[in-house]
């Protein structure tokens, strides 16, 4: 499997800090996407730290000298040891971030959103925490893989509210989990199977707060995978999105 991965950021039109934060190793299959948050920059260095910290830590926990996580490696499914390594660097982040939030007054309350993709073989290991999601665009079809840790979401899936409504409701943002600010993170995970052809997008909601998924997945339509980035942060911005905006692909071939 051939991998291609690009990706684009905007500041927007209204915000004076990009507080998102993106990653691409291709050698390793690490992607990742977060969104920062936290008064007088204090947003930026909780992406930044972590997109680099999660890095870092699956980097680390790669080398075979590292094998405090995968214990009976032999016994266990090497999908399952990806999914829990990737809590356990997620975990890392949120810890950092806190004890750095402690330390610099001025940052404190910071967080950030985080979506993790690890490509390993034929299989795509996905986590999350926050509200940047991770889709896959798969036979002219857009699936989203991630589910938003809101209070709007809780109230959705308890059939409380609508998505139609919730789109409109002034405290959509408001997340149940987020790294850092809220320490301990109980990140969502899962694993697919990769089909030549796929096409995953990890994206902040400055991109799909203008945007809903069915004009998504139709901006995606007969577009090459170089031109995607470029493409959908230009349509979400002329969309009205005043947020950061982040866009992130990894194309399957
Ligand atoms: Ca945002």
């Amino acid at each position: 499997m051939k991998l291609v991965a690009l990706a684009r950021t905007d500041v927007g039109p209204v915000r004076e800090h990009n507080e998102d934060s993106l990653l691409i190793d291709l050698d390793q299959g690490i992607f990742v996407v977060a969104d920062g948050m936290g008064g007088h920059a204090a947003g930026e260095v909780a992406s930044q730290m972590a997109t680099e910290t999660v890095h870092r830590t699956l980097t680390e926990m790669a080398d075979p000298e590292e094998t405090r996580l995968v214990r009976d490696h032999e016994t266990e499914d090497p999908a399952d040891v990806l999914r829990e390594r990737l809590r356990y660097a997620m975990n890392q982040a949120s810890i950092r971030i806190r004890r750095e939030a402690e330390a610099r007054p001025e940052t404190r309350g910071m967080g950030t959103t985080l979506v993790v993709l690890v490509i390993d073989g034929e299989q795509a290991h996905l986590a999350h925490v926050g509200d940047s999601r991770a889709y896959l665009y798969r036979n002219g079809r857009l699936i989203r893989l991630t589910r938003d840790h809101t209070v709007v979401q809780q109230e959705i899936d308890a059939g409380r509210l609508t998505p139609e409504l919730a789109r409109l409701l002034p405290h959509k943002h408001i997340l149940t989990q987020s790294v850092g600010f809220h320490g301990p993170v109980e990140p969502d995970t899962t694993t697919r199977w990769i089909e030549r052809g796929d096409i995953f997008l990890l994206c902040s909601d400055g991109m799909t707060d203008p945007l809903e998924d069915d004009q998504i997945g139709r901006l995606m339509e007969g577009t090459r995978v170089e031109d995607l980035p470029e493409k959908l942060v230009t349509e979400a911005l002329r969309a009205g999105s005043e947020d950061n905006v982040t866009v992130l692909v990894v194309g399957a071939r």
